[in-house]
C-alpha cells in the first residue's frame, strides 16, 4: 500500500486495518466494485486494511451481491438474471449458482431466502465499519453491532421515508474527515444546532450509504433494493 496516500484526515489511523486493526498491508474498496457496474465511478472511497480480511471479504462480497441480484429477480438462472455482472459470475462459478439456487424457497407467488447469515454478517460489518473509518476517521474493531434489513419493494411509505431521512447530530465530525466535507450546516444557527450528514450516491441505481455524524449508525442501499441499517455498541 501507499503510505504516502492521504487515507484520513489523521494520517496516523493509516497503518491499521480498518477492519480488524491489523498491520495495514494493502487497499480496499469501500463498497467494493462488485456491488458497482462499469464505467466505475472516480475517486471511489478506499481504505487500508491487512491481506486476510481483503482475501475473505472478497468470497463473501461475490456471495452477497449474486445473492441480493438473485432476490431480486427471484431466480439463480443466469439467462434470466438482469444485471450482465451476476449473470457472468454465476455462468462462470456453477457452484456459487447451484448453492444460490438451492437457498430459494418459492411458496407461490412468494420467495423466501434462505441466505447464509454469517457471510451476509460479514459483508454487513465490512460496509458499515468500512463507511465509519472513511467517512468520520473512526475505527472500531471490537465493537458488536446490530443490523436490520429490508427489501425496498416490500416497505410502507412511512419506513422508506424514515430510512432515507439523513441522519442528523449535534456534533461534528473529526476535523479534516471527509464527513466533515459533505455535512449540511443549518440555515439558522441561531434555532439548534443540528447538522445533517447527507447520504453519499456512490453510483445512482447501485450504492448509496448515510453515516450518522456521532458514528452511532449507518445505513445503506444497494441495488436500490436492499436496505441496511446497523447500529454500532459503542
Ligand atoms: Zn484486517
Amino acid at each position: 500500500m501507499n503510505q504516502n496516500k492521504t487515507y484520513y484526515g489523521d494520517s496516523r489511523l493509516n497503518y491499521f486495518c480498518a477492519f480488524c486493526g491489523g498491520p495495514a498491508e494493502t487497499e480496499d474498496h469501500v463498497p467494493s466494485r462488485c456491488f458497482l457496474d462499469k464505467p466505475y465511478p472516480p475517486n471511489l472511497p478506499v481504505i487500508p486494511c491487512c491481506h486476510k480480511c481483503n482475501h475473505d471479504f472478497s468470497i463473501d462480497e461475490e456471495y452477497v451481491s449474486c445473492l441480493i441480484d438473485c432476490m431480486k429477480s427471484h431466480t439463480a438462472d443466469p439467462s434470466l438474471i438482469q444485471r450482465g455482472k451476476t449473470r457472468e459470475t454465476l455462468l462462470h462459478s456453477p457452484k456459487l449458482q447451484e448453492r444460490i439456487a438451492s437457498q430459494i424457497k418459492e411458496f407461490g407467488e412468494y420467495y423466501l431466502f434462505d441466505y447464509e447469515k454469517e457471510r451476509f454478517k460479514n459483508i454487513v460489518r465490512k460496509l458499515a465499519f468500512g463507511h465509519l473509518a472513511f467517512e468520520n476517521d473512526y475505527l472500531t474493531w471490537n465493537s458488536s453491532f446490530l443490523f436490520s434489513i429490508w427489501l425496498i419493494p416490500e416497505m410502507t411509505e412511512s419506513q422508506y421515508a424514515t430510512f432515507f431521512k439523513p441522519y442528523t447530530g449535534d456534533l461534528l465530525p473529526e476535523v479534516n474527515s471527509h464527513s466533515l466535507e459533505h455535512i449540511l450546516l443549518p440555515d439558522n444557527a441561531d434555532i439548534v444546532m443540528q447538522f445533517a450528514a447527507p447520504w453519499v450516491i456512490v453510483q445512482e441505481g447501485r450504492y448509496a450509504y448515510c453515516v450518522s455524524p456521532d458514528s452511532n449508525k449507518v445505513k445503506f442501499v444497494i441495488a436500490d433494493y436492499l436496505a441496511v441499517e446497523v447500529s454500532i455498541n459503542q
